[in-house]
């Protein structure tokens, strides 16, 4: 039975648009300003509009939204280059809304020449009490009577840098009277003496968002300029300013932001998180952002998965977390590698195996793809073991160490536990056991029934690493909107660093960017910051589902 996705209203909106003629075919475009690292967010929309293409046979541009000269940087741009790539798009082309800076200054004139722009002298806060309130309307002052001419020329002159900062402004003439606040004479240039990150010091004027963004659009033929709901209100002012500037008719369409529990979605925010060093950077593995879950192990397909399945609203929701982990661990499941690795080591000495002697056994590298073959153990008396997987006094459903008890050693032998030593402190510091020489995982013929499976590292054998466990940023869903700062609601337990695991050779043939299943503890990859070839460093990605231990034979 093959399940038909139905049409989101987007895809509705592009088919009519199609059927009708009305485009011969679409372009979208991706807009970040470049003011930071992109997020989880980002990756929805980015997810949305190439994905709508490829759909529809279009294309995409990726624009950088560069009017703001203060807060924007050329490491951003990089970064949100490669996030884009790394999801799997590529745009057709790379703009900047401040290629466009002559032309959207000629659109101003154009403006001011129709008599739909004048330059307003009064300060900030006049011009925020001329407006009125949503339910008075405002007024206009003295300049909204200014000639064409002498709007002209000022505006020149703003342009020559012959005013300061916040001196003059330019603004549509609207309707001061409109219930949108957005329609009452909207400020279109402002003045602002700053060094641009790639127009330098040619300008001192910059245009606002509102200005840039719909003239962008229009300029490079966007069909459907996609935004979030935030920008409904603007869009009136959007379709205003196209038809007065008789320009390419871009439509503008709103759906609604992805939200997360357990993090905070906004780059304000996030930069606070960096520059307070509540994390290490843009790029920890505990960031929702796209370096970040990049460096944690989230993959491409993973997160676009994810976006896909959780579609396009029309009204704003919260996306659960563990969603996205469970997208995260269906594609790890597919495609990582089985290793074994031992967090919190303890010893089991087999006392019916010779010392000093070792055999060697084969595990399957990923049993969902039996094509990557097996790889090889080393197995002999001194094995490390995860602490937690013996109990003295164990309960009716414990099915793996306990004096008397058999489990498996995953691709190895049965062992019955014999025995156990402990420190003074009554601490656990060995396990004993005797193997079963006719158990050996593929030939077994001991007739004997187990309920455990456990992972082992030879001890002879064993590689130090460091192992980094992650838990949510924060300890509440949603931290914006709880009563005070969003950062007391940070988790501190959220970086757990085990400096001393036990990890079986084979993995310091890991390279970076490489997955693998550490068994029954989750997919793990090397960090690309902390990791060097003399100290290994393995970030947990995600953990599993814990039912492992039932189903593994
Ligand atoms: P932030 O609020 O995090 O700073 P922004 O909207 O200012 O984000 P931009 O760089 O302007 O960031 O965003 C680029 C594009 O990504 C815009 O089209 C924006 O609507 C979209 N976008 C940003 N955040 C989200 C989100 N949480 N969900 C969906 N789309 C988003
Ligand atoms: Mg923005």
């Amino acid at each position: 039975m093959s399940e038909e996705k139905s049409l989101n209203f987007i895809e509705e909106i592009i088919e009519a648009d199609l059927a009708a003629g009305k485009h011969q075919s679409i372009l979208t475009r991706f807009p970040p300003e470049p003011n930071g690292y992109l997020h989880i967010g980002h990756a929805k929309s980015i997810c949305l509009n190439f994905g709508l293409a490829l759909k529809y046979g279009g294309k995409t541009n990726l624009r950088f939204d560069d009017t703001n000269p203060v807060t924007e940087e050329t490491e951003y741009v990089e970064s949100i280059k490669h996030d884009v790539q790394w999801l799997g798009f590529q745009w057709a082309n790379e703009f900047y809304a401040s290629d466009y800076f002559h032309q959207l200054y000629a659109f101003a004139e154009k403006l001011i020449e129709k008599g739909m722009a004048y330059v307003d002298d009064s300060t900030s806060e006049e011009i925020a009490e001329q407006k009125g309130t949503p339910t008075t309307p405002g007024r206009r002052n003295q300049y909204a009577d200014r000639s064409p001419a002498e709007n002209l020329q000022l505006f020149r002159d703003m342009k020559a840098g012959k005013y300061p900062d916040g001196s003059k402004v330019l603004r549509a003439k609207v309707d001061m009277a409109s219930p949108n606040m957005l329609l009452r004479d909207p400020i279109l240039y402002r003045i602002k003496h700053a060094h641009h990150h790639r127009t330098g010091d040619e300008w001192c004027l910059y245009p606002m968002y509102d200005f840039a963004h719909g003239q962008s659009d229009s300029i490079e033929g966007i069909t459907h300029s996609i935004c979030t709901l935030e920008f409904v209100p603007h869009r009136a002012l959007y379709d205003w300013l196209i038809e007065k500037l008789e320009i390419f008719p871009s439509k503008q369409y709103e759906f609604a932001r992805l939200n997360m529990t357990y993090t905070v979605m906004s780059k304000r925010k996030l930069l606070q998180l960096v520059n307070e060093g509540y994390v290490e950077g843009w790029d920890d593995p505990r960031m929702p952002t796209i370096s970040g879950m990049r460096r944690r192990g989230y993959t491409p397909k993973s997160i676009r998965d994810f976006c896909d399945r959780i579609g396009v609203a029309k009204r704003e929701n919260m996306i659960d977390l563990s969603l996205l982990e469970f997208f995260v661990r269906e594609d790890l499941n597919k495609t990582a590698q089985r290793r074994m690795a031992v967090l919190d080591p303890v010893k089991l000495e087999i006392t019916n195996y010779p010392a000093g002697e070792f055999e060697t056994l084969f595990s399957e590298n990923n049993p969902e793809m039996p094509e990557t073959g097996e790889r090889l153990l080393h197995f002999g008396r001194e094995l490390w073991i995860e602490r937690e997987d013996f109990m003295e006094e164990p309960s009716k459903k414990w099915f793996r160490l306990a004096p008397g008890s058999v489990v498996r050693l995953k691709s190895a032998y049965i062992v019955r536990c014999t025995g156990y030593e402990k420190d003074e402190q009554g601490k656990l510091t060995k396990v004993l056991a005797e193997y079963i020489p006719e158990s050996k995982s593929g030939s077994d013929t001991s007739g004997i029934n187990v309920k455990g499976t456990i992972h082992w590292i030879s001890a002879e054998h064993a590689v130090v690493a460091e192992v980094r466990l992650y838990d949510r940023l924060f300890k509440v869903e949603d931290p914006s909107s709880e009563e005070g700062d969003f950062k007391d609601y940070i988790n501190a337990d959220s970086l757990q660093i085990i400096e001393h695991a036990y990890i079986e050779p084979e993995l310091l043939k890991a390279q970076l960017g490489e997955q693998f299943q550490f068994l029954r503890k989750g997919y793990f990859t090397l960090d690309s910051v902390h990791s060097t070839p003399n100290k290994l460093v393995f970030n947990r990605t995600v953990s599993l589902k814990d039912n492992w231990a039932k189903s593994a034979k």
